[in-house]
C-alpha cells in the first residue's frame, strides 16, 4: 500500500515545475456509501521574478502555489458543490510534510468546512520538510513543527 501512494504521489510532484522541490498532494474522500473521490495538486511556481538575486526555490519565492493548497481548493469547491453527500473520511497524502499556511487550510477544513459533520481526517506525510543543523551535520527529523497543531483538532498524523 505504501509503495502505491508513494509512486503516485511522485508521479503528481513530476509534473511541478519547482526546481529545488517537486510536492504532490493526493486527497481521497470517501462517503458513507462507500464512493471514493481523488483531489490533485503539485507545488506551481508562478513566477520567477525573484531569479536575479538567487537560484529561485521555494523559501526565496514567495509566488509558489502549494501542492496541498491546490488540492484542498478542488476539495473544498467539490464539497460546497455536493451538499447532499455524507463524507465518511478525509486522506491527505503528501511527498512532504505541509508548511504552516497548509497546515492552517486543514485545520480550516476541520474546523469551518466540515463542522457539521463527524469526519474523519487524517494526514499521510513521506518525509518531513524541516532540517536542522546540529554540531555541522544536518539531520531531517522524521517530524514537524504543525503536527501538535494538526493533532490538537483532531487530525491524525501519520508517516507513510
Ligand atoms: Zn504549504
Amino acid at each position: 500500500m505504501k509503495n502505491i501512494i508513494t509512486d503516485k504521489l511522485n508521479s503528481i510532484a513530476k509534473q511541478s515545475n519547482s526546481k529545488t522541490r517537486k510536492v504532490g498532494c493526493l486527497i481521497v474522500l470517501k462517503t458513507d456509501d462507500n464512493k471514493r473521490y481523488n483531489f490533485e495538486g503539485y507545488n506551481q511556481v508562478l513566477t520567477e521574478i525573484h531569479n536575479y538575486q538567487c537560484n529561485v526555490d521555494e523559501f526565496n519565492n514567495p509566488y509558489v502555489y502549494h501542492a496541498e493548497a491546490i488540492a484542498l481548493n478542488k476539495l473544498t469547491k467539490f464539497i460546497h458543490e455536493s451538499s447532499s453527500i455524507n463524507i465518511k473520511s478525509i486522506d491527505i497524502y503528501v511527498n512532504w510534510a505541509p508548511c504552516v499556511e497548509c497546515t492552517k487550510k486543514m485545520i480550516y477544513l476541520k474546523l469551518e468546512t466540515l463542522k457539521k459533520q463527524n469526519t474523519r481526517i487524517t494526514l499521510y506525510y513521506e518525509k518531513a520538510k524541516y532540517t536542522f543543523d546540529n554540531q555541522h551535520h544536518k539531520t531531517q527529523r522524521d517530524d514537524f513543527i504543525p503536527k501538535n497543531v494538526l493533532q490538537s483538532v483532531g487530525i491524525e498524523v501519520l508517516k507513510l
